[in-house]
């Protein structure tokens, strides 16, 4: 803080305290307070919490609203029509409704054609709340889009039918994605009420089909109407920690790839006149373990900090015990960090592949279902970054990190067109889990952590 300026009539060395507003600067009205001296004691970034004081008793006060939308959410599944259901059109109405209820403008609905849903496109939302500044916004992007219940037996209830238990919301989706975007949507309610403007313009950006690929969503968007600028802060409330310690900057390269061994098919009793294709296929998989050591460098940005490299999926072969399986299909997930190329580690793959066809005298084919190489990590010194630490500062009292993760973030779609976005909260990932839920003092806290951003300089 600068020199203090004294108002007409008022004089230093004045034996009361007085307040008074000196000039309106930084988007935000300076009250300073000086004692007898004239000495500032209570300087303007106090104020400033103050007025994030006012915002954070607000949404204190929507818990329950907040809680009855949660509910009112789950209770309509978007669900992919590539896993099985009708879109998320249905949910894109309630929220729309509450944005034109709630002082945000220009909301608009980018339709991306999808046929295979009733409404025929999939919605994704843009929707601004003025600021005082609108040289920059401030994005927080969610999706509307949630993953099938699953097996039905795991559930302690109805998966679409939220209920609380010991300050959870249990239902899915409910912290998939909307945890953050019910605490995005009641923080600029919170706003409104208290009559109180974001120092720059909020943008929330409610995303069709992310859990399938996001071509309806994101990607669309970006290719057919990109409302985002440079400057922009983007924020991404979809990974994180139980903590709300992670901010994700980085990601390692996906490669998923399918492995067909084709073996002979014998009797049981006579596994000679055959070849074993799942036995093969298991020592391939051994030999894969090898990869862990050639691909052995250490990147401790990255949580795990080392490349990795899975068998995952398996494919059901034959439906008995007794004949000797002639084909056998399974998937391995690799993550691998940044300083390998993908191409080095397919070469490795099939130098292996190679030799094991060679030593079992069998066809081993294999294909990629993905690969997505990394892009450009988001710089930790970004001002999303640092916007984030400073309110998880606040908040919760921790220190947040920038971190690299396995992958698969929408932030990877926004980093390859060159914006620095952010995936951040507060959560016990229990995405895509029976059983998912929702800590409502995790839905609180977020949104006065996105608040605190809204009010920083
Ligand atoms: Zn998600």
């Amino acid at each position: 803080m600068s020199k203090c300026i004294i108002p007409p009539g008022k004089s230093q060395g004045q034996e009361q305290i007085e307040t008074f507003q000196v000039s309106e600067s930084n988007n935000f009205t300076k009250i300073l307070l000086l004692d007898f001296e004239g000495d500032i004691i209570l300087h303007t970034k106090e104020i400033f919490m103050n007025r994030f004081e006012k915002i954070s008793n607000r949404i204190d006060f929507f818990r329950d609203e907040m809680i009855n939308m949660q509910i009112k959410l789950c209770s309509i599944p978007a669900i992919s029509p590539l896993s099985g259901g009708e879109g998320e059109a249905k949910k894109a109405e309630i929220l729309i409704n509450f944005l034109n209820k709630n002082g945000f403008q220009d909301i608009d609905i980018i339709k991306a054609p999808d046929l295979d849903v009733p409404v025929g496109y999939r919605p994704n939302i843009l929707a601004i709340y003025k600021g005082k500044n609108s040289s920059k916004t401030i994005w927080i992007m969610t999706h509307m889009d949630v993953v099938p219940a699953g097996e039905l037996s795991l559930w302690r209830g109805n998966p679409f039918k939220a209920w609380i238990e010991e300050g959870k919301i249990y239902g899915r989706g409910v912290e998939d994605n909307q945890q953050d975007m019910v605490a995005s949507l009641y923080t600029l309610k919170a706003f409104q009420s208290e009559e109180i403007k974001p120092n720059y313009d909020v943008g929330i950006a409610l995303f069709a089909d992310e859990e399938t690929g996001s071509e309806k969503g994101i990607q669309y968007v970006l290719q057919n109407s990109n409302p985002f600028r440079k400057k922009d802060l983007i924020i991404v409330p979809d990974a994180g920690n139980s903590e709300g310690t992670m901010i994700e900057v980085a990601e390692k390269s996906i490669l998923w790839l399918k492995f067909t061994t084709l073996g002979k098919q014998a009797h049981g009793s006579t596994p000679e006149k055959g070849v074993n294709s799942f036995k093969v296929a298991s020592f391939l998989i051994t030999e894969f373990n090898k990869l862990y050591e050639t691909f052995n460098e250490k990147d401790q940005l990255f949580d795990p900090p080392i490349s990795t490299f899975e068998p995952t999926k398996k494919e059901p072969n034959v439906p008995n015990i007794n004949t000797i399986p002639g084909e056998d299909v399974f998937y391995m997930d690799s993550r691998i960090l940044p300083k390998y190329t993908i191409e080095e580690v397919e070469a490795k793959i099939k130098q292996i592949t190679d030799k094991i066809e060679k030593t079992f005298n069998v066809k081993i084919n294999y294909e990629e279902v993905q690969k997505t190489s990394v892009v450009q990590p988001t710089s930790p010194e970004a001002p999303v970054v640092q916007a984030l630490k400073r309110a998880v500062k606040k908040i919760y009292k921790k220190e947040a990190k920038p971190t690299g993760i396995g992958g698969g973030t929408v932030a990877a779609l926004f980093r390859r067109e060159n914006f620095e976005a952010s995936c951040w909260s507060k959560i016990d990932e229990t995405a895509h889990q029976p059983n998912e839920y929702c800590i409502i003092d995790n839905m609180i806290g977020d949104a006065r952590v996105f608040a605190h951003i809204f009010l920083q300089d």
